[in-house]
Formats: structure tokens, C-alpha cells, sequence
């Protein structure tokens, strides 16, 4: 039995990729931890990209992020100008820095390779760092997977990680749970609700921490990054000429508030406006990915806007059991579009919405996992071909439309008692053998798709 806390499937970072962006820059700082301990100075580095990473690396700005990450720099503290800057001066001098190492050189042509021959071990978003020394010779190899969310594992710890224990997961919690059948079985044995397993189980993991303020912190982060996106109009970059149309939906809605869609329209200005941040690398949480990053704020925001104000400390509850299906489908399947497809990402993050709706408008344990399973059942399939290997076309307006059948899962299982055909287990592991029968070029390689017919400009 095992336990993954909401503040490993809420995560503060930066756009526009947790599996591409972030988690090359978290390996990169692993690997510069390591040879910071082995007392290295002076290396040469290399980096090579494999598999989905090396297909849609620039567009997620892999390259960079690992980068990056020898640098030092982490996805919660990271401030685009400074790192732009560090950019420019490798790119000039071939040389960086780490707090650890010192200088380092590299050579962001030849030592940051995107590689599409070699095929991966066993998963397609592996990245290997290299030091050699001042004769040239090899000290350090590391492999790292980026499981998605942010979530990196050492290659060599193999496809059966999950039988063990994936990242972040725990064990010495009152109520563990792999998946949703045994979360079910604790609700109504004590007779508590999933967010109050959630919250029995962060109690026991964060003795001294507060809980509540943390929760508030991701709630108010999800809700900064909607005002931040609404407040910025034009072409998102990376060369697709997308323009943002987050602000103009607010407009809208400001200026016809009665207007016939106005749900489906605040969902999709919602979403749309953390998905632009994300497609400019801005702050995101990722929930639990950031290219499906919209759709949790998306309906958080929505309760919020309905519910009375009294009731808004409820978003702490939205949240806990929006995080108890995300560790579900991650411990079970995956929430990574490289993995399984886009039903990974925005079918997971519409499951955990419609999850978090139910709970906050009163649903019974039974009809919250209905909910999950409806929104899920829904997005199963979902190719991941994002054009150009940019978090933009068809992922910005994917995350709206996410949201939109988030909302109406919910409004379904609350309009039953929450006995269903297909149980969310079912659900998950039909997306898991889906996953695993798409060819891999549906799965963010940017070889299939939309990214196949669509090539921009
Ligand atoms: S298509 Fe879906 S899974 Fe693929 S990058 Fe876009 S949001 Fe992520």
C-alpha cells in the first residue's frame, strides 16, 4: 500500500512541459549534485536527449532546461531573464557554472545532442549526461527518465518501478491506497470523505507543516496564473504564430455577463489563459502535468465563482481529491502524453477535475470516483501530437474543452447515486492498454497527427 501527498501531484514550476522542461532541468540538477559530491572540476559535459525528448525538444525547450539545470537552476525558483541570460553567455563562451561544481564547459552544439536514432531502454523520455575530465576521459554517466509531472527516475531502476515504489510515494500514512476500489473501501469503512483521507493521511506526513496554508498556496498560484494570462494579448512564442485569446474571451464575458454559454465560455477563458502562460515558460502549477495545466484552475475557478463565499475553504477539499485521483492514474497508468497519449495528460487532469467539482458540490465518495471514471472514460484514446513539438496546437484549447467535460462528468454522477457500469480501476487500465497499443509517434513525438498535417509557418 502506498501513498503519493497532493504536494507531489500540485507542483509550482514552469512552462510550457513538466515531463520535457521540468524534468530535464530537475535530472540536470541531480546529475550536477552528484558530481558536485564526487568533487569534480572543470568537466566537460555532454547531454543527449532520447526518444520524445529529442523529437520535441526544442519545442519544449528540453535542450535548454537541462541546460539550465547544470546550472543550477530549479523549476521553483526560475526566473526566465536570468536564465536567458546564462543561455547567451554558454552560448557564447561555452562555458557555465554550477554552485557546486564550479566551471564547466560545454559545447551547446555538439554537447547538447537531440537524438532520434538511438531508441530509449524502456521509456521515451530518457536523457543521459556525460562528464569527462581534463584528459578527456569519462568520470560520470547518468541515464534519467522523466516519468511526467515532473517526476524523474534513474533509468536503471527499470520499467518495474512502479511494483515497488514510484517518486514521491510513501507508505507510513494512516489510510494508504493504489487505487480507487481500496480508497472507496477506507471511505466507507470510517465513514469520511476522500479529501479527509487525504487530509488524515498529509497530517500524519507534515507534522509541523501546514497543510491548509500549502493547499491555499497552489489554489492561489493556480488563480494568479489565470489573472496573469488574461492580462496579456499576442503571439505565443515558438514560431507556430499562435495568438493568445484568453484576454479577449474575459472581454467578452465583461461586457455580456448574461450571455447565453457563459459556463462553457468562463471554462474555456479559464484554461485557455493558464495555457498561454504555459506556452510562454511562465509559472504553472502542474496538475498534474503543465500541458494539461488548465483544467483543474479552470473548474476550481468556476466553483468558485458560483459558490457562496463561505464555502470557499472547500477549494482545500477540491484540491485533496483532485490529487487522490492524480496519484490513482499515475501509480496505475501514467499521466505522461509520452507514455500513453494526451488521454494521459488532459483525460487525468479532466478526471481529477471532475473528482474535485463533485466532492466541492457535496458528492458522496461513490459518486466523486463516478465522476473521475466519466471524464476519463471520455478523453480515452486521445493521441498526443502537439504540431511542431510546441505545448500550443491542439494542447491550449484541449486544456478548455477538458474543463467543459470535467463539469458535465460531474453534473452526471451527481445526478445519480453513484453506482456505474465502469469502475475508474477499469477505466485507468483500459487508458493503460490503450496507451500501450498507440504507436509512438501519437505519443508526443510530433511524427503523427496534427503535427503530421499541420506544419506551421
Ligand atoms: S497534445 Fe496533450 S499530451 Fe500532448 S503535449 Fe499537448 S497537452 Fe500534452
Amino acid at each position: 500500500m502506498t501513498y503519493t501527498s497532493v504536494f507531489d501531484i500540485f507542483k509550482i514550476g514552469i512552462g510550457p512541459s513538466s515531463s520535457h522542461t521540468m524534468g530535464p532541468m530537475i535530472a540536470a540538477n541531480r546529475f550536477a549534485a552528484e558530481l558536485a559530491e564526487k568533487g569534480a572540476r572543470n568537466p566537460k559535459l555532454r547531454i543527449t536527449l532520447l526518444g520524445s525528448l529529442a523529437y520535441t525538444g526544442r519545442g519544449h525547450a528540453s535542450d535548454k532546461a537541462a541546460v539550465w539545470g547544470l546550472c543550477g537552476l530549479s523549476p521553483e525558483s526560475f526566473d526566465h531573464l536570468t536564465a536567458e541570460g546564462i543561455w547567451r553567455d554558454i552560448s557564447e563562451s561555452g562555458r557555465g557554472a554550477h554552485p557546486g561544481i564550479g566551471p564547466f564547459e560545454i559545447d551547446l552544439g555538439s554537447g547538447v545532442v537531440l537524438d532520434t536514432i538511438a531508441k530509449p531502454r524502456w521509456h521515451p523520455n530518457t536523457l543521459t549526461f556525460e562528464a569527462f575530465g581534463e584528459d578527456g576521459a569519462l568520470t560520470l554517466s547518468r541515464s534519467y527518465v522523466s516519468i511526467g509531472g515532473g517526476s524523474v527516475v534513474a533509468e536503471e531502476e527499470g520499467p518495474d518501478f512502479r511494483d515497488d515504489r514510484a517518486p514521491g510515494e510513501r507508505d507510513d500514512v494512516p489510510f494508504a491506497f493504489e487505487n480507487s476500489k481500496q480508497l472507496l473501501d477506507i471511505c466507507a469503512a470510517s465513514g469520511i470523505s476522500i479529501s479527509d483521507v487525504m487530509l488524515e493521511n498529509e497530517t500524519s506526513l507534515r507534522r509541523n507543516g501546514n497543510i491548509a496554508e500549502g493547499l491555499d498556496r497552489i489554489c492561489e498560484e493556480m488563480l494568479s496564473c489565470i489573472s496573469r494570462g488574461a492580462s496579456k494579448t499576442g503571439v505565443l512564442p515558438g514560431g507556430l504564430q499562435v495568438r493568445s485569446r484568453a484576454q479577449a474571451l474575459f472581454r467578452a464575458l465583461e461586457l455580456n455577463p448574461s450571455a447565453p454559454f457563459n459556463a462553457q465560455d468562463r471554462l474555456l477563458a479559464y484554461a485557455l489563459a493558464v495555457n498561454e502562460e504555459n506556452a510562454r515558460g511562465a509559472r504553472v502549477v502542474t496538475a498534474p502535468t503543465n500541458g494539461a495545466a488548465g483544467v483543474v484552475p479552470a473548474v476550481l475557478r468556476y466553483w468558485l465563482d458560483e459558490a457562496p463565499t463561505d464555502q470557499h475553504p472547500l477549494r482545500r477539499s477540491f484540491l485533496l481529491t483532485a490529487a487522490a485521483i492524480g496519484a490513482i492514474i499515475k501509480r496505475n497508468a501514467s499521466v505522461s502524453g509520452a507514455d500513453l497519449g494526451c488521454q494521459a495528460e488532459v483525460g487525468s487532469a479532466a478526471a481529477m477535475a471532475a473528482a474535485g467539482y463533485a466532492a466541492v458540490c457535496g458528492g458522496t465518495p461513490k459518486q466523486v470516483e463516478n465522476a473521475a471514471e466519466i471524464a476519463l472514460e471520455h478523453h480515452l484514446g486521445l493521441a498526443c501530437d502537439p504540431v511542431m513539438g510546441l505545448v500550443q496546437v491542439p494542447c491550449i484549447e484541449r486544456n478548455g474543452l477538458g474543463a467543459i467535460k470535467a463539469v458535465a462528468a460531474a453534473r452526471l454522477a451527481l445526478s445519480g447515486d453513484g453506482d456505474h457500469i465502469v469502475p475508474l480501476d477499469a477505466c485507468i487500465e483500459a487508458m493503460r492498454n490503450i496507451g500501450n497499443d498507440m504507436h509512438e509517434r501519437y505519443k508526443e513525438t510530433s511524427q503523427g497527427g496534427l503535427a503530421l498535417f499541420v506544419t506551421g509557418c
